[in-house]
């Protein structure tokens, strides 16, 4: 028997932050990072709120810190709010779901409702029970998994979004594919997921550029910020695969902006995952024929596994340059010297990720190594 259930509610598409109007006579703590106050972002929150309801707690920084969790709690211990908003990118919502959920633990405070508002188009992380947070003295990102971190509510308005610059939109958007396909060839994929990752690669492909090209482009915008979601709810039932087992540790080692990182490791990861040079036709793998799948929604010659797949790769690798991302870890200011010194423990680090689980292949340390040195 399997189960297939979504807690939060989704509300989505232009002007959709006005069902913060409903909200009456409740304290609020809205949890953000300093752009979203520098910005005035924040305003298109607060003027939906009512007067006085609400704090604001907006020390989040990128990848963020156990310290900065540390000292949420002790706002939500001053604060004691009946509703928590996350608002901001994945970082600011990672951080807010786990502050949210140690405050609960620890502090036994109220039943907090918790609302995720996300401002980029990348993690999913408004629908997923993950919270990465980072140990910055050991230089290792920790994903939290624990269904207690789901949010309430999800609005998903493309509104916040059109001030990201093309660089992050790039970044983030390659996160959403990623997330799509390592949810389609996990080895917990299912009719149900498969057709969240569908749709999300399908949207990712159609609209992705149009947002990198014009951030004021409200369509693109709205569909990558669907995207993201979509994809959000498909791993959130599959989990996924080394290609971010790997990126978590480059992430915490070398801070390199987690959807580069995956961007840059995904052709690899395909066709380590795919092995099409060790196969015959007629036994491909179950992970190979659903790369092929993708090329055929497509619209790319499948006219063998192999070719799907290989497509598939170019089809990336083709997106990738269109998005200006760099393809090298030493394009990311990552010292190379480092690199090699670190690749036996970034290998040993990747395998015990917990997402290396559901990778449809089981990666062996040189596997990895050889991963990493095809993207030195
Ligand atoms: P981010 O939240 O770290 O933000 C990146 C930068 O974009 C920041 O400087 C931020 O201020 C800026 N920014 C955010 N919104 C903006 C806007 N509207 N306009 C202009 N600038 C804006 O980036 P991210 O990629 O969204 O999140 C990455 C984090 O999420 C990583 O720590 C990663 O490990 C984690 N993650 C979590 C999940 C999950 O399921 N919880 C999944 C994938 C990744």
């Amino acid at each position: 028997m399997y189960n297939f259930e979504i807690k939060t509610k989704v509300k989505f598409g232009e002007g959709s932050l006005k069902v913060l109007q409903e909200i009456k006579n409740k304290k609020i703590l809205i949890i953000t990072d300093p752009f979203m106050i520098k910005s005035k972002a924040i305003d298109k929150i607060l003027v939906n709120l009512e007067k006085d309801s609400y704090e604001i707690f907006s020390d989040i920084v990128p990848d963020p810190p156990i310290e900065t969790i540390v000292s949420g709690i002790e706002v939500v211990k001053n604060a004691n709010p009946d509703i928590i908003i996350a608002l901001g990118g994945g970082s600011a919502i990672d951080a807010s779901k786990a502050i949210m959920d140690f405050s609960k633990k620890i502090i036994q405070s109220k039943d907090v409702k918790f609302i995720a508002i996300p401002t980029t188009s990348g993690t999913g992380s408004e629908v997923t029970s993950f919270s990465v947070i980072t140990d910055k003295q050991k230089g290792e990102k920790y994903p939290l998994v624990s269904d207690d971190l789901l949010a309430d509510i999800a609005i998903l308005d493309p509104e916040l979004v059109r001030t990201v610059p093309n660089f992050i939109t790039a970044d983030t958007g390659m996160d959403v594919l990623t997330h799509a396909i390592e949810a389609y060839v996990s080895t917990e994929a299912n009719d149900f997921s498969d057709a969240l990752a569908e749709k999300a690669i399908k949207l990712t492909f159609d609209y992705l550029l149009r947002a990198y090209k014009d951030g004021n482009d409200i369509k693109a915008r709205e569909k990558m910020h669907n995207a993201s979601c979509l994809a959000g709810m498909a791993f959130n039932q599959t989990s996924l695969g080394i290609n971010h087992s790997i990126a978590h540790v480059l992430g915490g080692k070398f801070h390199i902006p987690h959807g580069r990182c995956n961007a840059i490791l995904l052709p690899y990861v395909i066709e380590y995952n795919a092995n099409i040079q060790g196969y015959t036709n007629t036994d491909y793998t179950v992970a190979s024929k659903k790369y092929a799948n993708i090329s055929k929604l497509l619209g790319l010659n499948t006219s063998s596994v192999r070719v799907g797949v290989k497509n598939l790769v170019s089809e990336i690798k083709k997106l990738q340059k269109e998005l200006n991302i760099p393809t090298k870890l030493t394009q990311c200011k990552v010292n190379l010297t480092d690199i090699n010194s670190l690749e036996e423990e970034i290998a040993d680090l990747s395998i015990k990720d917990g997402c290396t689980k559901t990778n449809p292949k089981q990666p062996t340390q040189r596997d990895i190594i050889d991963i990493l040195n095809k993207i030195k």
